[in-house]
């Protein structure tokens, strides 16, 4: 196999705060989640510097109050964007970190590495996570990560698709495909399995994360997947949800015992945590406890929350991404009875209120939610880098090496033509027999000359062995010789050759190390063969004249011999033939044009045929 598409594939989620590698496992027939050196199995998209080192991940993430003006997170929503994109610019008004306009108006992020200020684009601290993607699946498989399929949201542009594929190249990773987030959570289910060559499938992908909700409208035939509408809210999610109970347990606080944490930012985290992981356990029980020991001013906090008051305090932001849901339906003109899957991507669509609301709003369909939604796009997308190298090794011309890089074949007579029993660019390993005739009368051996190449003249192509079929019964010319050519996955050719009862056989192999072309060679004889393609037509030309008169010269022959004609002929007319047969045996081995073998098989017809019709 070629060495850019040795190893496994992955898929990698790129995510905006989280991303996650997948890999597909043939043995199980399912994805695997690659958890990270963590035991994590989504790592935070964030890279940091500090001034001893790089770290990327939860190092970089556990860090960031420390470090805010160095480490980096939402890279995904600078990738591809101009600085003066109006989202760029509000984005920036609530980044730590600082970004400045670069060459052609690129964004780029200022900061401080080992004491000295460096200048990174967007797509190098993505490549950075990629990097650690990678390094991730490597320590898993314990082999070498080289391809991968990156999934980007539906709506990103061209130059943020190119941009994120330019990362992956950055991180030294062959970027086999990006493919849309909502598609890869389609691919997770299966439902690509589903949809018949008769019958549109509609599929609603429900992505609602920590930083941003998107919602798509797919629809699948034929395998094709196309994105009929998208809508979403780039800032909204699961952080929201945050800030709504931390605004309500610091009001709580106040009433409490009469003091203000919203100044204070080391309290105002220390809440966030703990509101954050307060959601996570609402979305299995009923009600929580949040405790957070001197919390402001030696006061701790220590109170309860419900599932109820959770939800109040967040539905307005739920109904918001119902409108979302609604719109995205009208905007692609599908009735919501019309959709025959909705599946839920992003850790927070999770929370039981909005898949209550969501199901409510699709008339009780059961949603699809068996796959961990902030795993869905990873899995999705390792599915697809798994049915990309079936057809990287399915379609030849992709893999140099998985196939012939030349056409196998025979030399023939007459006229030393080559004869191609396996084609360029067929995928190893194969085997082909082709049926043969002796081209003489009486022969008692033929000799197999085995060539590569493309050239039409066996002769111009390389030979790479030679072998003789002795033994061969006494009959006429065109009695029938088979010839296999037996290819092995190794590149390993076995020619054999045999006569039609089996009374002899023959074979040679050919290994494919000493004789066989380098890749190089392989190019230049490509090339060759484009180059010549006109002297090639001309003596494919010459050829089938040559072989035209061997035929009719034949029939001449085989007319002298047979007794019942010979005894028409008067002696002169079997002289004029004889005469001709000599001629034309002389020309047959000579250098002739096309033109004048065809000119001489026509006056060879002006003599024979004409004292034929006298012995009928
Ligand atoms: P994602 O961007 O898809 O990784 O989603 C991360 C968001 O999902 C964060 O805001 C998490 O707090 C949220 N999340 C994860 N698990 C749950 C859960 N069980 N219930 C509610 N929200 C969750």
């Amino acid at each position: 196999m070629a060495k850019r598409y040795q190893g496994c594939a992955v898929g990698i989620d790129l995510g905006t705060t989280y991303s996650c590698v997948a890999v597909w496992q043939e043995e199980h027939q399912r994805a695997e989640i690659i958890h990270n050196d963590q035991g994590n199995r989504t790592t935070p998209s964030c890279v940091a510097f500090t001034d001893k080192q790089r770290l990327i991940g939860d190092a970089a993430k556990n860090q960031a109050a420390s470090n805010p003006t160095n480490t980096i997170f939402d890279a995904k929503r600078l990738i591809g964007r101009k600085y003066s994109d109006s989202i760029i610019k509000n984005d920036m008004m609530l980044w730590p970190f600082k970004v400045i306009p670069g060459v052609d108006d690129k964004p780029m992020i200022v900061v401080t590495y080992k004491g000295q200020e460096k200048r990174l684009c967007a797509e190098e601290i993505s490549s950075m996570v990629l990097t650690k993607m990678r390094d991730i699946a490597e320590a898993y498989l314990e082999s070498p990560v080289n391809n991968a399929v990156i999934t980007v949201p539906a709506y990103f542009s061209d130059s943020q698709r190119k941009a994120t594929k330019d990362a992956g190249a950055i991180a030294g990773l062959n970027v086999m495909r990006i493919i849309n987030e909502p598609t890869a959570a389609a691919f997770a289910y299966g439902l690509d399995k589903l949809a018949d060559c008769k019958e549109e499938r509609n599929i609603f992908i429900f992505d609602l994360g920590g930083g941003t909700f998107d919602v798509s409208l797919l629809t699948i035939k034929d395998k094709v997947f196309e994105v009929k509408a998208t809508a979403g809210n780039t800032h909204l999610g699961g952080e929201d949800f945050d800030n709504r109970m931390v605004n309500y347990f610091v009001e709580e606080f106040k009433r409490k015992n009469n003091v203000d944490i919203s100044g204070n930012s080391k309290a105002l985290r220390r809440l966030r945590s703990a509101c954050e992981r307060a959601k996570r356990t609402l979305s299995f029980a009923f009600d929580t406890v949040i405790e957070i020991d001197a919390l402001y001013q030696g006061i701790d906090l220590y109170s309860s929350l419900s599932r109820a008051k959770f939800e109040e305090l967040n539905m307005e932001l739920f109904r918001n991404c119902m409108e979302t849901v609604d719109k995205c339906l009208i905007d692609a003109k599908i009735d919501r009875s019309c959709i025959h899957d909705v599946v839920l991507v992003g850790g927070s669509s999770r929370i039981p209120k909005v898949q209550q609301l969501l199901q409510e709003f699709f008339r009780g369909k059961d949603l699809c939610k068996s796959i961990n939604p902030d795993e869905a796009v990873a899995y999705g997308a390792a599915v697809q880098a798994a049915l990309l190298t079936e057809d990287i090794k399915k379609a030849p011309e992709l893999v140099l090496l998985d196939v012939t890089p030349l056409s196998l074949g025979i030399g023939t007579t007459p006229g030393d033509l080559m004869d191609v029993v396996i084609p360029r660019n067929t995928t190893i390993p194969k085997k082909m027999t082709k049926r043969y005739t002796t081209p003489e009368d009486n022969m008692t051996s033929v000799c197999i000359n085995v060539y590569e190449g493309e050239r039409t003249r066996a002769k111009d192509n390389n030979l790479l062995g030679w072998f003789k079929l002795s033994g061969l019964p006494h009959a006429p010319r065109g009695h029938p010789l088979y010839v296999c050519f037996d290819i092995d996955a190794d590149g390993i050719l076995n020619v054999s050759a045999w006569e039609e009862t089996n009374c002899c056989r023959n074979e040679i192999t050919i290994t494919n190390d000493n004789e066989r072309l380098s890749a190089k060679e392989i190019q230049r004889l490509i090339e060759e063969a484009e180059n010549y393609k006109v002297e090639d037509a001309n003596f494919l030309e010459k050829a089938n004249a040559l072989s035209d008169l061997d035929r009719y010269v034949y029939k001449m022959e085989k007319a002298l011999k047979d007794k019942d004609i010979c005894s028409k002929l008067c002696p002169l007319d079997k002289e004029k033939i004889e005469s001709a047969i000599a001629k034309a045996r002389n020309l047959l081995v000579g250098d002739n044009q096309q033109r004048e073998i065809k000119e001489f098989e026509n006056f060879l017809k002006g003599i024979f045929e004409p004292i034929m019709a006298k012995t009928k």
